[in-house]
């Protein structure tokens, strides 16, 4: 046996548990769109591939101008991170000390508590309400002079609901100055009640709150790793400073580049995936089960001590879905034909 000292409380760290991928099984298990890149996109990215040979830009400035353009904002408040993941870690590094807390609901994106105690943070959690949504009053008053960060994740994964403009505003106005309120808006792309705020509204004016958005999910480029924050210039020249070199890749960055190009066909894609969550929650409703108002790509089905059943029930039927023990198990929307096949195990499983 070796004896190598490592950090003692990695033992404790939770583990991020990626959705399965089973072979000729339909993947509704990581929230990921079901249409494959367009052809522009792949065209750029087979360019690209011709000069990997070179490091990417370092700082991804033309991603970061197209952006700082596309939201109307100085290039000096966007950073471009290896996914919105890694801006979530980046977030805890450039913000918090040891033993600092970093605040956020409970359940929501299992990220938090690990890239917080990686950042030798301590995480603290706050139960969702009983309608599966942000208990915005009790995150006020779990905020302590220990506090730097906290995630507001919206819609919240996995339970796909949302909060909306008057109570984040007010939860917002709360909000000590030198706390910074991360707006994680993975989903934005989906979200169709225009009560529920695009979250650049505040980071324009609110130097504390920052925006996280990504290209995995609305913009299909999950496999490559890419995402940005969009917050005031003091915080993205600290969340900068603990970028890992080169981490955004090269064809990450032209996929990007190329996605906005074709920003209208892509969300097009994401318009017909809200059409198949109304239909799909309708469908589960019909069919008995609880389902809380989705605004992602992805419905929630809180099914407590049965979650473990109804995932092996629907991986029997060829579905992989992504259960969370105990809890319920989160669903994503694909296309027709595999919604469907996830409804007829759905149905067999209340039968
Ligand atoms: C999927 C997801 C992300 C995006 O992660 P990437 O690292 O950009 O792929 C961020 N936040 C939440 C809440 C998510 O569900």
């Amino acid at each position: 046996m070796s004896a190598i000292p490592t950090r003692a409380d990695l033992a404790a760290l939770p583990a991020y548990v990626p959705g399965r991928t089973v072979p000729g099984a339909i993947k509704l298990a990581s929230n990921e769109v079901p249409g494959g890149p367009l052809p522009s996109v792949a065209d750029a990215i087979a360019k690209a591939s011709g000069e990997i040979n070179r490091y990417p830009d370092m700082g991804a400035w033309a991603l970061v101008e197209r952006l700082a353009g596309e939201f109307d904002v100085p290039t000096s408040r966007i950073a471009v991170g290896c996914g919105s993941v890694s801006l979530c870690q980046q977030f805890v590094q450039a913000l918090c000390a040891p033993g600092d807390e970093v605040l956020f609901a409970w359940r929501s994106f299992e990220a938090y508590p690990i890239v917080t105690q990686v950042g030798n943070a301590t995480p603290v959690r706050v139960p969702l309400t009983s309608s599966h949504t942000h208990d915005l009053d009790a995150m006020l008053a779990a905020i302590t002079p220990r506090t730097r960060l906290v995630f507001v994740c919206n819609p919240n994964n996995p339970t796909g609901t949302a909060v909306r403009r008057a109570e984040l505003t007010r939860f917002l106005d709360a909000v000590p100055s030198d706390v910074v309120v991360v707006l994680d808006e993975a989903y934005r792309e989906f979200v169709t009640d225009p009560e529920v705020p695009d979250g650049l509204e505040f980071a324009r004016t609110r130097p504390n709150v920052a925006v996280l958005r990504t290209f995995s999910k609305a913009y299909g480029l999950a496999g490559l790793r890419v995402g940005y924050a969009v917050a005031a210039d003091e915080v993205i020249e600290a969340v900068r400073k603990v970028y890992v070199a080169f981490s955004v890749n090269a064809l990450a960055q032209t996929a990007a580049l190329a996605s906005l190009d074709a920003k209208d066909e892509l969300l097009a894609r994401c318009a017909d995936i809200v059409a198949e969550r109304t239909r799909v929650r309708d469908a589960l409703l019909d069919l008995g089960y609880e389902v809380p108002e989705t605004l992602a790509n992805f419905v929630w089905l809180p099914l407590g001590e049965r979650t473990t059943a109804f995932a092996e029930h629907a991986l029997a039927h060829k579905v992989v879905v992504r259960p969370f023990t105990g809890e319920g198990a989160r669903v994503t929307i694909g296309t027709r034909e595999e919604n469907d096949t996830f409804l007829e195990a759905a149905r067999a499983f209340s039968a």
